[in-house]
């Protein structure tokens, strides 16, 4: 059988796109998923469902370079749902600047004007109103209570009012910056993932065929056009025909799959054997991630800790001496019970308290490059973190404001010890680049590997339709097309971006 569509990765951006296409009864969508599937909330393990963050049994396992001296588990998910699935499920959009830069860069169909439609579309928003909000969309999304916020939420927030930052409602809010609630996808206490938000109530339709346990291997290209995939499924190697092809498996997976396919970088493509359909520089450069770093203390015993309660408010703010509004975060975890994060050390022993800034519009950028054309072997994913000295800075910076929260007002006498940081690293530049530079990490957000941009541009792969240049039938819908990274926590962008393009591929070819 021929399908119409082929969707490759079931997640954040993939689960959208077959959900939206399979609306037209007279498209057969195929969307193949290299985890496993749960058809039910009901029959879904709990580490996708109650946990606060998850890398444990649905999760690639990859490795990344965070520096020249440092390698980081990089964890995505592995699964129906995709890495929305196992996250942190903060639903936080870009600023309008985000959006409106991708526009200036040649891509003018992604202005936020044009993106606000898709982003309230996506969402059913149980708290704000007005303009820029959507209300019935498949992602619920609401804001822990201020009744609900533990003490030491509460200690952190009044720490961070008193230190000058303005109380926010709604971080969704174009204005805001200061401390508030994160919106979350989360609903009674479950992660509203794309399987569950999307997928569940399309899982019906005769017309959308959802593969689990397959692994794409190569697009199929026969005179320059996508003709359908290779897979395989259960040790067995085949063909399947479709009239078009679509990689939504990630910003680490898609460009690796384009590379395998013949599309990629020519001599590298060169010196792995791999035949070049076409020769595109630009797959796998400009490789943009948000780095943290976690300053940690303990806790003073009896500290009263709902353990089910981890970073429900946070710090949207412009660091010093920048001209990028809202270019940081800064997030509490509280760690008082190791199931709410699965798989997930994070350096944090329980119970662990930590302040943690990231920064969210990195200047550096890394790469990732195919280490051999075995689909089994993974992808080399160089984050060169830092190797701006501007990134450097304003972490640095990041982490003396963390400290100074943590010894304000009513939140120093919750903390007993610091157990990575000391007085003496704060109160020297070199000492504390040292610092960030050995306990940076990922916020777990990938983007731009495959980036979209007009013809001029050398290293774009699609156009701004998501189409890959240079070959018919072929797109890539998910994280690796941002041209720059969001400054936010990058699930939201990747939902608009499947209904976005999905919006196209109904009418257009
Ligand atoms: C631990 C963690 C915490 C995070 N926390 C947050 C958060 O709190 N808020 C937020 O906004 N963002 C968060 N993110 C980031 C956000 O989830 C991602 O940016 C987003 O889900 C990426 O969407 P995507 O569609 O690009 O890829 P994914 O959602 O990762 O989907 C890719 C899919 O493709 C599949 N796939 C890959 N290769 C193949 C292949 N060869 N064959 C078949 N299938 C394949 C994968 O298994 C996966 O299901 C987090 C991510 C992680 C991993």
């Amino acid at each position: 059988m021929e399908y119409d569509d082929i969707i490759v990765g079931a997640g954040s951006a993939g689960a959208v796109l077959a959900a939206r296409l399979s609306e037209d009864p007279n498209r057969a969508v195929l969307l193949l998923e290299a985890g496993p599937d749960y058809s039910a909330v009901e029959r879904t393990p709990a580490d996708l469902l109650n946990t606060w963050v998850s890398a444990g049994p649905h999760d690639w396992g990859l490795i990344a370079q965070a520096t020249p001296t440092r390698e980081i588990p990089y964890p995505r998910g592995k699964v129906t749902g995709g890495s929305s699935a196992v996250n942190g499920h903060i639903a936080l959009r870009g600023t309008p600047d985000d959006f409106d830069e991708w526009a200036a860069w040649g891509n003018r169909e992604w202005s936020f004007e044009k993106v606000l439609p898709f982003h309230r579309k996506l969402e059913d928003d149980r708290d704000a109103r007005g303009d820029f909000h959507g209300v019935g969309g498949p992602i619920w999304i609401e804001r822990p209570r201020p009744e609900n916020w533990q003490p030491l939420n509460r200690a952190f927030f009044d720490a961070a009012r008193a230190a000058g930052y303005a109380e926010v409602s709604d971080h969704n809010d174009p204005q805001s910056t200061g401390i508030g609630p994160w919106p979350r996808n989360r609903r009674d206490g479950v992660r509203i993932s794309t399987a569950i938000g999307y997928l569940a109530p399309a899982r019906h339709r005769m017309n959308l065929t959802i593969r689990s346990g397959v692994n794409v291997h190569r697009v199929t290209i026969e005179n320059g056009r996508a003709v359908g995939v290779e897979i395989e499924s259960s040790g067995t190697l085949q063909r399947v025909p479709g009239r078009r092809v679509t990689l939504s498996a990630g910003a680490i997976h898609s460009p690796a799959l384009l590379m395998r396919s013949g599309i990629g970088p020519r001599d590298e493509l060169a010196a792995l054997g791999i035949k070049c359909q076409m020769n595109s520089p630009g797959v796998g450069r400009n490789l943009i991630d948000h780095p943290m770093v976690f300053v940690v203390a303990t806790p003073v015993a009896g500290i009263p800790h709902d353990p089910q309660v981890t970073n429900p408010i946070g710090i949207r703010y412009t660091a010093a001496g920048s001209d990028e509004f809202n270019d940081m975060q800064m997030y509490v975890f509280e760690l008082f019970d190791e199931s709410v994060a699965p798989g997930l050390a994070l350096g944090l022993t329980v119970p662990s308290v930590a302040v943690v800034p990231g920064l969210q519009r990195p200047r550096s950028r890394g790469r990732l490059t195919l280490r051999s054309a075995n689909p089994d072997v993974p992808p080399i994913i160089d984050l060169n973190y830092l190797g701006d000295p501007e990134d450097l800075r304003r972490m640095a910076d990041g982490v003396r404001i963390a400290w100074r929260l943590m010894h304000e007002g009513p939140f120093a006498p919750m903390l007993k010890e610091f157990v990575n940081l000391s007085a003496e690293v704060v109160n020297s530049d070199s000492a504390l680049e040292t610092f960030v530079r050995e306990n940076c990490t990922t916020i777990f957000h990938p983007v731009g590997t495959a980036k979209m941009g007009p013809e001029n541009d050398p290293v774009a792969v699609v156009d701004q339709y998501c189409r890959v240049r240079g070959v018919e039938g072929l797109r890539v819908v998910d994280a690796s097309i941002m041209p720059n990274i969001v400054r936010a926590n990058t699930n939201l962008t990747c939902i608009m971006i499947g209904e976005r393009v999905a919006d196209w591929m109904r009418t257009s070819d």
